[in-house]
């Protein structure tokens, strides 16, 4: 089921969650470790991340540099398959431009609709740590409107290889927004135009980044709604766990804590202090965004379910 159908038939605000790949070497079941204690809150949709391979250069014995492809996470398509079966959940693949060409983006599309998999959240990416800015696949697409272009495309049928006959498909798409402005952007409304034209390309739902001030979300709708656009806008929360995130989260991204916020961070002496604010600061965002009858909330779990556990008994 599309991840639209179910806010539509959802009576009060829905959970969601996300999940890394694990790392390479861990079997599936520490998938399943991080996704089982969260079953109990009824998510109607999981997303699994995807992390693009990295690079790097070893010297060889003629003193040549060879490049060699490091990939830590598997692909997402195999781990949707898996969670869709054990769980009976639908799981959202998030698609990526960075490092696809087209005809690869369209081949991942054929594997997911084959595997009844019919939602995907369509991102740009970022760069690669080798690279100081996003540089495209040379036969791929420069910003996520074009990844979302080419799934409306294969959905009415027009698919590049035109050698086998194949039916349209049917992805529901969901794409990011930022509260608090994407990095690169301009400014804000540089931005909202861009989501604006996701939107209008054929995204049917938005979710946002992290953000850790409810007010920044509430004028980012308000935002939004004023420039038209008028689908789903999921808010995004992660809590905060340990005493590197509190300068590592605002570096990577880009987003404020604010002062209420900062102030009791400040006073935390350890990682376990830090987690139970974090899990406190979690239910307090939560209950207020329920409470504004937003049509779900996403968890970021970056592999780790337990404080979002904490916060979902308090709220779901
Ligand atoms: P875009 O919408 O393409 O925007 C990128 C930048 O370009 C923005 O500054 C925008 O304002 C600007 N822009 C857009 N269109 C144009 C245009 N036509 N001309 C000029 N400027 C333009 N990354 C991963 O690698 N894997 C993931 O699984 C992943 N999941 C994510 C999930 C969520 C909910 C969010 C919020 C982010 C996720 N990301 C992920 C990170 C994301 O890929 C990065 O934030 C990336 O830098 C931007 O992606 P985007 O889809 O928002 O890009």
């Amino acid at each position: 089921m599309k991840v639209t159908e179910h806010l539509k038939a959802a009576k009060d605000t829905l959970f969601s969650f996300e999940i890394l790949p694990p790392l390479k070497g861990k079997s599936i079941q520490s998938i399943y470790d991080g996704i089982d204690p969260l079953m109990e809150f009824k998510p109607r949709f999981v997303n699994v991340t995807y992390h693009r391979e990295e690079f790097i250069y070893k010297e060889r014995e003629n003193g040549l540099l060879e490049k060699i492809a490091i990939r830590k996470r598997p692909g997402t398509v195999g781990i949707c398959a898996a969670i869709m079966n054990k769980y009976q959940v639908d799981a959202v693949p998030h698609l990526i431009c960075g490092g696809f060409s087209k005809e690869e983006t369209e081949n991942a599309l054929i594997d997911l609709q084959f595997l009844g998999i019919d939602n995907v959240l369509a991102l740009r990416g970022d760069s690669i740590k080798t690279e100081s800015t996003f540089r495209p696949h040379k036969f791929g697409h420069r910003f996520a409107v074009e990844l979302i272009e080419q799934v409306v495309e294969i959905n009415k049928g027009n698919y590049m290889m035109d050698d086998v006959q194949l039916e349209p498909t049917d992805f529901c798409i969901g794409t990011a927004g930022y509260p608090e402005k994407h990095f690169e952007a301009m400014n804000l409304t540089t931005d909202l135009q861009f989501l604006k034209a996701k939107v209008d390309a054929g995204a049917e739902y938005i979710v946002t980044q992290m953000f850790f001030d409810n007010e920044k979300y509430f004028s980012f709708v308000k935002a939004c709604r004023e420039i038209g656009i008028t689908v789903p806008i999921i808010p995004g929360l992660k809590p905060i766990k340990t005493l590197e995130h509190i300068t590592f989260l605002p570096k990577f991204f880009k987003i404020d804590y604010p002062e209420a916020l900062s102030s009791e961070l400040l006073k935390c002496k350890d990682n376990k202090q830090v987690e139970q604010l974090g899990i406190e600061w979690g239910i307090q965002q939560s209950k207020e965004l329920k409470e504004a009858g937003v049509p779900c909330i996403h968890y970021y779990t970056m592999s780790n379910s337990t404080m979002v556990k904490a916060i979902a008994k308090e709220i779901f």
